[in-house]
């Protein structure tokens, strides 16, 4: 079978990259979408279990670090798209190892960048590089406003402070995350400035919804929650992050990849500020709901821990670059896409037992347990 196009998704077996690859091997018959990934502890092939035989779709078990397996892969499928997702992703890990993150994110990604231009070989006629970050980048912001006020752009939460990060802020990582998605970032752009590969870079807000591994704040908080067992909150819980459901960040990368400008960045987010100890509030009141349990019965597992070391105040991200040059919007108001993602745990408790079981048991209770 010809396919009119050959799109390698690194990282499809993850969160984010499994709503991606969903959203592509559905809109596109014509595409055939190569899935690349390692299957870490965060990787898991269950999140497409609904595509997984669907004629246009292929995966591929390999290490973005594995050089010549990178070029082996653009070779067999004659890659003329790459849109990248895999990394280490979960700060608190990148605390404790930050070489695994250096390794994955730094020079998996240099091993992707260098497999494509040696196969694309100078042409770069219909082809595209996309690299897909966070706006953990940008360093922090201050909370200049006391309560998120409406400012009449927001999906939910309003603004923390008048500072935005756009695509111009400088770039000022405090954590082994955020510093090895910077370096990333840096090396993505510098293969376009140095060899003239036709780059992308986008830098999003915290996601949302189903399939996200349960280490993180809002899956990991339903969890306990369902389980009457503590709910860990770093510091006061004054901490503030944008939040954007997933499957919108999945149809703007669908549409950065296919309209974006070459060399361009664009910054994704969901005008959607929260403190960290509102948005658990939410989330336990949902919860709380969809169990039949009288409101606010959960809040008494509201344990505050030890600030994360370098915790950054706020994040906040103007994306009105995108609204603007391609009329990309966040569709999902808030309290619609927290019910839908609680809902979603509650209904798939397998799933969450079945990647919670082995190695990463130990890791809970090192990280939250023994505190
Ligand atoms: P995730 O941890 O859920 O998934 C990462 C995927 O990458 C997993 O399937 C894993 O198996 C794979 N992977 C890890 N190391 C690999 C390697 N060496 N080779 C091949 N595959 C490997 O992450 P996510 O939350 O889906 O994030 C995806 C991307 O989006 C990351 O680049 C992350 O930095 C970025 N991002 C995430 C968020 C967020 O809120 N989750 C926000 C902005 C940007």
């Amino acid at each position: 079978m010809t396919f009119q196009r050959n799109l390698l998704v690194t990282g499809g077996a993850g969160f984010i990259g499994s709503h991606v690859v969903r959203l592509l091997v559905n809109k596109y018959p014509q595409y055939r979408i190569v899935n690349l990934d390692k299957l870490t502890y965060a990787g898991n092939l269950a999140n497409l279990a609904d595509i997984e035989n669907a004629p246009n779709y292929t995966f591929v078990k390999a290490d973005i670090c594995d050089f010549e397996k990178m070029l082996e892969t653009f070779r067999t499928y004659r890659i003329d798209g790459v849109i990248h997702l895999a990394a280490e992703s979960h700060v608190d890990r990148s605390i404790k190892d930050p070489f695994t993150f250096a390794r994955t994110n730094v020079m998996g990604t240099l091993s992707l960048l260098q497999a494509a231009k040696e196969f694309w070989n100078g042409d770069y006629q219909g082809k595209r590089f996309y690299h897909i970050s966070t706006d953990e980048v940008y360093g922090a912001l201050e909370l200049t406003k006391p309560h998120g006020e409406p400012d009449g752009n927001e999906c939910g939460g309003g603004p923390y402070g008048e500072e935005f990060f756009t695509e111009t802020t400088k770039y000022d990582p405090h954590s082994p995350y955020s510093a090895s998605k910077a370096s990333s970032d840096h090396f993505v752009r510098a293969f376009h400035d140095t060899y003239g590969m036709p780059t992308l870079v986008t830098n999003c807000s915290n996601n949302y919804g189903p399939f996200q591994f349960p280490e993180k704040l809002i899956p990991l908080f339903i969890n306990n929650i369902r389980h009457n067992k503590p709910l860990p909150v770093y510091g006061k819980g004054e901490n503030v992050r944008d939040w954007l459901y997933v499957e919108d960040h999945a149809r703007a990368i669908d549409l950065i990849f296919h309209e974006g400008k070459i060399a361009g960045t664009y910054n994704i987010g969901g005008f959607n500020e929260w403190k960290n100890i509102d948005l658990i509030k939410v989330v336990i009141k949902t919860v709380d709901r969809l169990l039949g349990r009288p409101e606010g019965t959960s809040e008494k597992l509201i344990t505050y821990v030890t600030d994360r070391a370098g915790h950054d105040l706020r994040y906040a991200i103007d994306s009105s670059k995108l609204k603007n040059e391609l009329g990309w919007e966040p569709t999902l108001q808030f309290e619609e896409g927290i019910e839908k993602t609680v809902r979603w745990y509650l209904d798939n408790q397998k799933w969450i037992d079945n990647v919670t079981s082995g190695q990463y048991q130990k890791y809970y209770s090192e990280m939250y347990e023994n505190r």
